[in-house]
């Protein structure tokens, strides 16, 4: 299983001189499997390029893109990712099922022409949908589990196993207890379900977008403190986090000030040998 960072940045893009080294788009990771299984989480402008390169190197046309939520910073590479407007190529979207509005209602809201050109039911790709909660299915060779998370819009967490390696995205997240923001105090309840639902991750990418202070200013946000994330990577035993969904505030050196921060106070005996920034373009061979 291969997993690639598309986009990286949370809530709002952030090209510039600041950001060139972790990237400017928003949420976006390819997933793909030895058989050849294309899996992509959440749509942010960083589907852009994906769609491009998928263009570009003729690689597989169809493919399944799990949206976390349909926050912009979520959905906005959606009406620009080229793949769907090729006739030839069949896509299957899932998202979270909502109280109001079906996903295809919210995905078509945001290409009305008083926002876009092009209509979702103009674009040419066979495209079909389907809403998920919380269990367990399958794509193709790709077990898949979902689990809500803590965030301000109906939210879900997705756990991917596939080639012997399991892989756990879990951002637009904050503790249920604010308490634990500081990441010293052992997870309880459902701080302590949202971890086991990365149990034995080979990789956890998790919301990381603010330091333990700003969270303090930043509770009901929906996003979790660094020392959080790492936490839960502690608690599930999980031996490689990426932190993502990194503020559009944040230059990349002050990220790596905080991930060398975090890295130094991970306890004597922790699991997780390896807590880094996810960087766009970054590629990580799993299993
Ligand atoms: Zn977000
Ligand atoms: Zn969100």
């Amino acid at each position: 299983m291969h997993v690639r960072f598309w986009g990286t940045r949370g809530s709002l893009p952030k090209p510039g001189p600041d950001t060139l080294r972790f990237g400017g788009n928003t949420s976006c990771v390819e997933v793909g499997t030895a058989a050849g299984t294309l899996i992509v989480i959440d749509g942010g402008t960083g589907l852009h390029a994906l769609g491009q390169e998928i263009v570009k190197v003729g690689k597989p046309r169809n493919g399944h893109l799990l949206i976390s939520h349909t926050h912009w910073d979520h959905i906005q590479g959606i009406p620009f990712f080229a793949p769907f407007f090729m006739a030839d190529s069949h896509w299957h979207i899932f998202a979270p099922k909502g109280f109001g509005s079906t996903i295809e209602e919210t995905l078509a809201g945001q290409m009305q022409y008083a926002y876009f050109p092009v209509r979702l039911d103009q674009m040419r790709a066979r495209i079909t949908f389907t809403e998920l909660v919380e269990g367990e299915f399958e794509i193709a060779d790709v077990r898949i589990r979902t689990q809500y998370l803590n965030h301000t819009a109906l939210t879900l967490g997705f756990r991917l196993e596939a080639d012997g390696a399991a892989l756990v995205y879990a951002s637009d997240h904050e503790p249920y207890a604010a308490g634990l923001a500081g990441g010293n105090e052992p997870l309880t309840g459902k701080d302590l379900a949202h971890a086991e639902f990365a149990k034995d991750a080979d990789l956890l990418i998790h919301d990381g977008q603010f330091t333990a202070d700003e969270y303090d200013c930043r509770i009901g946000w929906g996003h979790s403190p660094l020392p959080y994330a790492a936490a839960v990577a502690r608690t599930a035993h999980v031996t490689r986090l990426a932190l993502t969904h990194h503020d559009p505030l944040r230059t990349d050196a002050e990220l790596v000030r905080l991930v060398g921060q975090q890295r130094l106070s991970e306890p004597q005996g922790s699991t997780v040998k390896d807590i880094f920034a996810a960087a766009e373009g970054e590629v990580i061979e799993l299993g």
